[in-house]
């Protein structure tokens, strides 16, 4: 036999009317919104700064150009004196020179977004992290590891795109030796009070070859392979490329100040 559709209870009618009445409510709601003026929510100024962006990873107008391809010029040595790396200005390239010791640009830099390509050596020689070692350290303090990680395992916090040994990269974007990889880094330096104390510590969100690998990491301190990062009060610092004993190359490097 058919069962028959049981009666609503009263309850049930009641709460099927109240829901009724507030659907016909959320409608004449949605209706005045409609009527209002989607004028009273546009915001016409101030009008964002015209940028001219760069053609396929070149610098955009409003860039620093850190170099170029030929000119080193905006760098030194961190030990004082010239910047003493290879300059290849047929190929564009800035390799490191294992006995001239890491380079820092001229100028001091706080929030950037800094975008730079580079090379690890073709000839694949030694392994974990002595095959194409080098860094990229915003503030001269916080490094992003440039490392060959393309089948060269190490620990995972000391691979290239880590944030070394604070932050393991979501995945490993890593192109083989010898082929061009990129970095875009968003950092946002850390802020300290009068007292010196961490008011917000320093983020970064890192893009290796396109992928996203650090999203709005937030940093323990400055990079240390000893023991546990800490912070020490300070301004503006300069940009720092990593002389690690190996051959890595450089090219294109830029940043805009945020
Ligand atoms: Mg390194």
């Amino acid at each position: 036999m058919p069962q028959s559709e049981p009666k609503p209870k009263p309850t049930t009618r009641i709460i099927l009317a109240a829901t009724a009445v507030a659907v016909l409510a959320l409608g004449a709601f949605s209706l005045t919104q409609e009527q209002g003026d989607p004028s009273a929510t546009e915001v016409w100024e101030p009008e964002p700064v015209m940028v001219i962006p760069g053609a396929a990873g070149g610098p955009p107008s409003d860039a620093v150009v850190l170099f170029d391809g030929a000119d080193l010029s905006a760098w030194e040595s961190r030990n004082g004196g010239g910047a003493a790396w290879v300059v290849d200005e047929d190929e564009g390239t800035l390799t490191v020179d294992p006995d001239a010791g890491d380079i820092v640009t001229k100028q001091g830099f706080g929030d950037v977004q800094l975008h730079v390509e580079w090379r690890t050596p073709s000839v694949v020689r030694g392994r974990s992290q002595d095959r194409g070692n080098s860094g990229v350290y915003l503030q001269s303090l916080y490094e992003v590891q440039v490392l060959d990680s393309y089948e060269n395992p190490t620990y995972v916090n000391g691979q290239a795109g880590a944030i070394y040994k604070q932050h393991i990269p979501l995945v490993n974007a890593s192109r083989p030796p010898g082929a061009w990889q990129i970095y875009d880094i968003i950092f946002m330096a850390p802020r300290f009070d009068a007292d010196g104390s961490v008011e917000q510590p320093a983020t970064m969100t890192v893009l290796h070859n396109g992928i996203l690998i650090q999203n709005h990491a937030v940093l323990t301190g400055a990079s240390a392979n000893v023991g546990e990062a800490r912070y020490e009060a300070h301004g503006p610092l300069p940009l720092l490329l990593q002389d690690h004993d190996h051959p890595v190359s450089y090219r294109n490097i830029w940043l805009r100040e945020l």
